[in-house]
């Protein structure tokens, strides 16, 4: 049976060295309580570093057999690859520069080689296991290129990417040195997740400036795969917070720490040690709360729970120099022998001290730098049995895109932090109910089990659509039975879009013309008496006469408003009235002048406004400007508006290149094989025009009615290559 396969830096186990004896202890963090519910069951594994280096083989055998039967295979890392990809490439590296504080990373190629190589062993373990069929759900900023090294070894397989951090802007992330390596890295996945939706915009604007692949509705074509990204904001294991609230474990606790504090209000801080916590302008805040509103002295203490972590790193360090500086500045300045103004731990709690602590804090105070999710601002609303309390939050937390009912605040702005406390502190009992019942009704449904639910079905989905549109790729079998039908036919009508369908998209004059191969190929097929070849192309008659124009092929130009016979003049059948482009065409001319890199080109039928030269997001904002400029406008006047590639064109609703194809299927009615190409929603109208029996091949991804599907224009030139040597498939890379 097809299994489920997680991978992560870290195991969700934590194993320890006492007394020379190796001691479990297993995680209680959100993502391994919502990934309990898979990992654990049947074949199902979770693949991770233990946490711990491990020297002698005997205790790493111990180790992989101990955790077998949890479901669990560890990777062991040796002291260098730790200390290069783990502490280095992953947390001094990425970690700052996709927190923005890009000003804290290194960019050392060194450590970039260790990522490469960890990934690569990470990669060699999941290949151990991995069958046909299997899904594979790789986490987090350490196994960025984890998915592409995967897909290389199995590229059917399905293979799902969480970020748990924060994506940053285009601007920031384009500073890495090894950003194009990442991005394709990460691509190598079907389904992309991010906690925001900023995260995942900030990703594609990425994806599309640096690896040049644009987007439709959150769907990228990554060499003919279709990945999508998404925004899947991680939930908590509401019940388990909620009902730790209630233990007789947390009351016991509570009970304790208020005989110790006293009943002055509290005001909770929980966080690792890390600089994008935003723990010192919390500090200073809280300050400058005590020294401006001196009425609350003596009643209101700050809570500050700090628990350590990367503390080797001499950022860290600083860091807590900071914070117990900052800390002993308050306590000197405003404590007294009664009241303590910061209780300060810097240690890490169990579950039911943290329970005690939110049950018993009047505000939470949740003012981090930038932060992918933030946990604890939604423990702490959970935790709230009697719906007391308020939330401080930093607009800079994925969470603060949900919980819209608490403070909202800018944690570089001091003033508003000491504004937004005498709020909350000040909060009436009806509005902190009010608030907090708001923000658990959305915690309760959006939980953890409900964000594995909704990923593995995306997944599952993606999946599908991908299977669905392989189903209809043309394959061997099928072009042979369509040479056979060829060889079989008297009379044979061949259509293909140009641009896109026989030659790649570019306006380059110089790379835009058919090539030799292409020439001869139409060459052959022309010679045949029993073909008839049509090229229908959007493209100008002088353009395509000067391209194709020598060989006995028929050409149309323009969507249908010129028509030529191989043996023939171009000309148009109808007079088709034109007097819209004086309108228009001042429209167009102002997109230009306010668009460096735009031009506008005048074509017998049409205007098309290009934007391909133009800087990319504006080209892109301009034509949705443009084309919802000429929605209101092209109905009244009879007019199409096509938004290309890279091109926005106006033409008259009377051509299309259905209508010119029609006359073909009308005046060779005894055709006996048709065949169309396309790629393009123009060509739609062609596909549409084709009686029951031609074969419609769609070239590329994109929606379509045709009835297959061909990757790139150079698979449908091997096609025509073969309908060229007779039917006889002609084998190549
Ligand atoms: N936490 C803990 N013990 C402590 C303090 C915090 O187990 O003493 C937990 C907390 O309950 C939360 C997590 O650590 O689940 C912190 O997650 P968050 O998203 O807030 O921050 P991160 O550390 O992941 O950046």
């Amino acid at each position: 049976m097809a299994k489920t396969i997680i991978v992560s830096n870290r195991l969700p186990i934590k194993i320890q060295k006492v007394n020379n004896e190796l001691v479990y202890q297993t995680s209680e963090g959100g993502l391994a309580t919502g990934l309990g519910s898979i990992y654990k069951e049947g074949e199902n594994v979770w693949i991770g570093w233990p946490g711990l280096y491990v020297e002698n083989k005997s205790t790493k055998e111990q180790i992989v057999d101990e955790l077998k039967g949890n479901n669990m295979r560890p990777v062991f890392l040796t002291e260098d690859e730790i200390k290069d990809y783990y502490e280095g490439f992953s947390n001094e590296t990425l970690w700052p520069t996709f927190h923005y504080f890009n000003n804290y990373a290194i960019h050392e190629e060194n450590l970039w080689e260790a990522y490469v190589n960890v990934n690569q062993k990470f990669c060699k373990e999941i290949i151990k296991v991995a069958e046909p069929g299997d899904t594979i759900w790789i986490h987090d900023y350490q196994l960025l290129i984890l998915p592409q090294l995967v897909r290389f070894k199995l590229p059917q397989s399905s293979i799902g990417f969480f970020l748990h951090i924060p994506f940053p802007s285009y601007e920031v992330f384009r500073l890495l040195p090894w950003r194009k390596e990442l991005l394709n890295g990460m691509l190598g996945a079907d389904l992309l997740g991010f906690h925001t939706y900023d995260d995942m915009r900030h990703f594609l604007s990425s994806v599309s400036r640096l690896v040049s692949l644009s987007h439709t509705n959150g769907q990228v074509d990554v060499s003919n795969r279709k990945v999508l990204v998404d925004a899947f904001p991680m939930g908590i294991d509401y019940d388990k917070y909620h009902e730790t609230a209630a233990s007789a474990e947390t009351l016991k606790r509570e009970v304790r720490y208020r005989s110790s504090i006293g009943n002055s209000k509290l005001v909770l801080s929980i966080d690792r040690l890390d600089y994008s916590k935003g723990i010192p302008n919390r500090l200073k805040a809280f300050e400058l709360f005590l020294r401006n509103n001196p009425e609350w002295r003596s009643k209101v203490s700050l809570l500050m729970v700090v628990v350590p972590s990367r503390d080797k790193v001499e950022r860290y360090k600083e860091l807590k120099e900071e914070i117990d500086e900052l800390t002993g500045r308050i306590n000197g300045q405003f404590g007294r022998l009664s009241w303590t103004p910061v209780h300060y731990f810097y240690r890490s709690f169990p579950l039911p001290a943290l329970s005690a602590f939110y049950r018993m804090a009047d505000v939470a105070l949740v003012t981090p730098m930038r932060d992918g999710m933030n946990l604890v601002a939604k423990e702490y609303i959970a935790s709230k049995l009697d719906k007391r309390g308020a939330l401080v939050l930093s607009e800079m937390a994925g969470a603060s895109k949900e919980l819209l009912d608490s403070i909202l605040i800018n944690p570089n702005d001091l003033n508003q932090m000491v504004e937004a406390l005498k709020t909350a502190l000040n909060m009436p009992a009806e509005e902190q109910e009010h608030r907090i019942g708001n923000m658990q009704a959305s915690l309760k449904k959006y939980n953890i089990h409900h964000w594995v639910k909704i990923f593995m079905e995306r997944l599952h989905y993606i999946k599908e659509k991908q299977k669905r549109l392989s189903t209809q790729l043309l394959d061997d079998q099928i072009i042979d039975d369509i040479s056979e039908r060829y060889m079989n036919a008297g009379r044979r009508l061949i259509f293909a879009d140009y641009d896109g369908t026989l030659s790649p998209h570019t306006d380059d004059p110089s790379t835009a013309g058919p090539d030799k191969e292409l020439l001869q190929t139409l060459k052959i097929l022309a010679k045949d008496p029993a073909n008839r070849i049509v090229i229908i192309s959007s493209r100008d008659k002088t353009t395509l006469q000067n391209w194709l124009g020598h060989l006995p092929i028929d050409l149309v130009a323009e969507h249908g408003v010129w028509l030529k016979e191989a043996d023939g003049e171009f000309h148009t059948i109808d007079k088709i009235e034109n007097r819209w482009k004086y309108e228009i065409r001042p429209i167009l001319e102002d997109y230009v002048g306010r668009t460096p890199g735009s031009f506008l080109e005048e074509k017998d039928y049409s205007l098309v406004w290009h934007y391909r030269r133009v800087e990319t997001g504006l080209g892109e904002l301009r034509m949705r400007e443009l084309t919802s400029h000429m929605k209101y406008l092209a109905p009244n006047m009879n007019l199409q508006v096509l938004d290309g590639d890279n091109i926005v064109e106006v033409k008259s609703l009377e051509v299309n290149k259905g209508k010119a194809a029609s006359r073909w299927i009308e005046k060779f009615s005894n055709a006996d094989f048709i065949v169309t190409f396309g790629d393009d929603w123009t060509d739609e109208d062609t596909f549409k025009a084709m009686p029951e029996h031609a074969i419609t091949i769609k070239v590329g991804s994109a929606p379509s009615i045709a009835e297959y599907r061909i990757q790139t224009y150079k698979d449908v030139r091997k096609f025509l290559r073969t309908l060229a040597n007779n039917g006889k498939l002609i084998k190549e890379k």
